[in-house]
């Protein structure tokens, strides 16, 4: 096709085009008539006249297609009848000339019908294709010009070998500098990628080798080293991009400097944890004298007694608040403060376990299985994770219904489960509460509302520890929520091993 398209005089039928062949024509037909005139006409010259017209018919076929060339294959024939049996003419016999005109009308209507139906219908694909390639060029221009000035930096890179296709100017005025061509992951700077420490990623960490690894990143943060040394706090959300074959084409990463919502969110949270400490000391001194003044009253029915209680009831309650708060402030700031220590999760479990029921002696914790699994972690802090999971598991539940603790070894991980049988979580409402400060509406449907930082500050832990947490659930039916901690390096083979044999039980 694309050959056709430079031999042929491809372009949209315009009506002055077809001036050229009709011009030729009429040249050659004067041509002819002024040798006939000065009876210089011999056979050759009238031979060579009839196949100069053929060849118009063709051109014209060619260039102006079907309908012009019919016209000039008409025109062409009326004047060999005329110009060789016409009046004065007689150089063949009018009638011999009726009865040969098929002939003539086969030299010159099948050159006309079959070039020029070709050259429109020619014509009409290339037509068709150059339209298709416009449109997708304009889409494509589109899209471009769409990525180009998105208010978030925008790279995309092929795959296997993550050569640079895109980026953005986004991208340019965060990194300060344009971004030049890379051909091969290995091109990309090092060192623009700091961990918590300041120390450059390592390669598989980074948002565009784990996409072009298959993997999907939601809102993952990132710290970004700029040249005069200062921090930037990135969001990066990158998925992989696959071809009909299901195989991976290239990857898309996107990125939004989030450093001053982050530093914003820092000052609020230093703010909170400053009033919280400055509250603790009221709250526990107000504490302190209403069980003072509680021990003096000497009927726990007087009117007195029932306001000191509750007095005493809301300041247990201010005090839980003001915990929250500042485990918040904690786990903020414990990612550079945490000591990592290898500890065994079964363990924490069933202490954690054991204290529940202590509290809450009519409730069923069973731990259906735990499988010993050793991770790197702080004690206090995955402690406190598999508290608020099972204190949530007890508060959204029905007093009778039981509660199964259990864990797992899955590629690598240690997977915890509380699984209850209460009110269960919406969809919707799956998605966000572990969003700080969100309850979803079945909260209210207990008695002891909370206020939305449990699963939130959980999450935080978590994530410090490399981990992950999700839910599972339906309305009314119950929910599981799991923990996956990678298990510490040296242990994982043990632990898989140990994977074969029967979980221990305890409860
Ligand atoms: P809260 O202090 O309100 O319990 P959390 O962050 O621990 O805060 O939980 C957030 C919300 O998630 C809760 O308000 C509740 O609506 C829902 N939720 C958490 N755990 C469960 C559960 N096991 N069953 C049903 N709903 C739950």
């Amino acid at each position: 096709m694309s050959k056709l398209l430079t031999l042929l005089p491809v372009s949209p039928p315009r009506a002055s085009t077809f001036f050229v062949p009709l011009i030729v024509f009429s040249i050659v037909i004067v041509i002819y008539e002024l040798l006939h005139l000065a009876s210089v006409a011999p056979e050759i010259i009238r031979f060579t006249i009839g196949f100069a017209l053929v060849f118009i018919v063709i051109f014209a076929a060619f260039r102006n297609g079907l309908w012009p060339a019919l016209l000039i294959a008409t025109l062409s024939n009326l004047y060999i009848i005329y110009a060789l049996g016409g009046p004065g003419r007689h150089i063949v016999p009018l009638s011999n000339m009726l009865r040969g005109e098929w002939l003539l009308l086969l030299l010159f209507f099948t050159p006309a019908i079959v070039i020029g139906y070709l050259r429109d219908l020619v014509n009409k694909l290339i037509q068709r294709e150059r339209q298709a390639r416009d449109q997708v060029e304009e889409e494509r221009l589109q899209l471009i010009k769409t990525l180009e000035h998105m208010p978030v930096g925008v790279v995309i890179a092929k795959a296997p070998t993550g050569e640079l296709t895109f980026s953005n100017s986004y991208l340019e005025q965060l990194s300060g500098h344009p971004i030049p061509n890379h051909e091969k992951l290995n091109d990309y700077p090092g060192n623009v990628l700091i961990d918590e420490h300041g120390n450059p990623l390592p390669q598989a960490r980074w948002p565009i080798t784990r996409v072009l690894n298959h993997e999907n990143l939601v809102n993952e943060e990132y710290l970004y080293a700029l040249p005069s040394g200062e921090k930037r706090t990135l969001q990066i959300k990158g998925a992989p991009i696959y071809n009909n074959n299901n195989q991976i084409i290239s990857g898309v990463v996107i990125v939004d400097d989030i450093t001053s919502e982050k530093e914003s969110l820092q000052r609020k949270d230093d703010f909170v944890s400053m009033v919280s400490h400055e509250l603790k000391t009221p709250i526990t001194s107000l504490k302190v004298y209403t069980q003072l003044l509680l021990r003096t009253i000497n009927n726990p029915d007087d009117t007195q007694a029932k306001t000191l209680r509750k007095i005493d009831e809301q300041a247990n309650k201010l005090h839980q608040i003001i915990n929250n708060m500042l485990d918040i402030a904690k786990v903020t700031t414990s990612s550079q403060s945490a000591k990592p220590q290898t500890i065994n999760l079964d363990a924490i479990i069933q202490d954690v376990v054991q204290d529940l029921q202590a509290t809450y002696p009519d409730r069923a914790l069973s731990i259906k299985g735990l499988t010993p699994g050793t991770i790197t972690g702080d004690r206090d802090q995955l402690s406190q994770v598999l508290i608020n999971i099972i204190n949530n598991a007890i508060k959204y539940s029905p007093p009778v219904s039981e509660i199964f603790i259990q864990s797992q070894i899955q590629s690598g991980s240690i997977v915890v489960s509380v699984q209850d049988f209460g009110i269960g979580i919406s969809v919707k409402d799956q998605e966000r509460i572990f969003e700080r400060f969100y309850q979803a509406q079945n909260g209210s449907e207990t008695s002891s509302p909370g206020l939305g930082v449990g699963l939130y500050l959980s999450t935080e832990i978590i994530k410090l520890h490399g981990g992950k947490i999700w839910v599972e659930s339906r309305k009314g039916q119950g929910s599981t929520f799991y923990i996956s901690l990678p298990l510490t390096k040296s242990t994982t083979k043990s632990a898989s091993k140990q994977r074969q044999s029967p979980a221990t039980t305890a409860e």
